[in-house]
């Protein structure tokens, strides 16, 4: 039997937008990233044979625009395999429950983000004095209660393996969320990021509504585990991808993307750990 699933009590629309909102980016032919307000999701799979999977569910009140957008590239009465998150805040699950409904397909997230998944834990509150402006101060707005997906939710497999992402690996990047994943391809070495990086300036709001570029560390409001995420970030960079697909800011590739990851890597305490915040261990500077 389906258990019903809800929203967290908080669940609103957030009126944040961006200059991306509303565009889809082919970046390789079998990923395509598309913008949500200040969010990316991505389609995995190729147009040709029309098997897809969805990664991240967008913002508050986007199921139409998602499964608009997925008409688009897929072909009416298209329908994923499956949804896969790499964590759920709220502003990559905004569109879930309409979606699972309207498709009827499983979901899955890292084993240690179930409990946000399933209306057992809430994140740590947004921390609106964290060195960050305007965003930082909006975000006390931002929903952390969890969202209940009942049995629609299920976890990874412990192998490695992404569900219906041949050729694809999670790949555990806490710091963020306790249960932060990315998703990797050894063979073209393309990655879908999530928040564990992403490729928007953090210090204004202007600057995320034009999405000034700037390889950066996890959205600040909401990152708690600073050590890990410096950690999560050096794995990523080792890998060496080619192509990224951040969860903010426009996707990356080459040059960018790699000198990009250096810079952070060796810059995490000054470029995305706050100088000061609630979640800012002192000792990491
Ligand atoms: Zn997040
Ligand atoms: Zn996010």
């Amino acid at each position: 039997m389906d258990k019903e699933m809800s929203y967290g009590s908080d669940y609103k629309f957030i009126p944040a937008t961006s200059i991306g909102s509303g565009v889809g980016i082919q970046v390789l032919p079998d990923l395509f990233s598309y913008t949500i307000q200040i969010v990316n999701i991505c389609f995995v799979g190729n147009p040709d044979n029309g098997e897809f999977v969805l990664v991240d569910a967008g913002m508050t009140g986007s199921a139409d625009e998602i499964i608009e957008a997925a008409e688009e590239r897929f072909g009416e009465g298209c329908r994923p395999k499956a949804i896969i998150l790499t964590h759920g805040h709220f502003d990559h699950v905004g569109a879930i429950i309409e979606l699972v409904d309207h498709w009827q397909v499983p979901v899955y997230a890292h084993e240690i983000e179930l409990p946000y998944l399933v209306g057992q834990k809430s994140y740590p509150d947004p921390d609106p004095s964290v060195e960050g402006g305007m965003v930082a101060k909006m975000s006390p707005l931002f929903p952390n209660e969890p969202i209940n997906l009942g049995n629609h939710v299920e976890k990874l497999p412990p192998d490695g393996s992404v569900p219906d992402m041949p050729g694809f690996r999670w790949i555990h990047t806490p710091g963020h969320t306790p249960g932060h994943v990315s998703f990797f391809r050894d063979e073209d070495r393309a990655l879908i990021a999530g928040d564990a990086f992403i490729n928007v300036k953090q210090d204004s709001l202007y600057k995320v509504m034009t999405q000034e570029e700037e390889v950066n560390g996890p959205p600040r409001y909401f990152t708690t585990d600073w050590r890990a995420a410096w950690d999560s970030v050096k794995k990523l960079a080792e890998l060496n991808p080619s192509t990224a697909i951040t969860g903010h800011g426009a996707p990356l590739s080459g040059e960018a993307l790699t000198s990009g990851l250096e810079r952070l890597v060796n810059n995490f305490d000054s470029l995305a750990i706050p100088d000061y915040g609630k979640y800012v261990d002192g000792n990491i500077h």
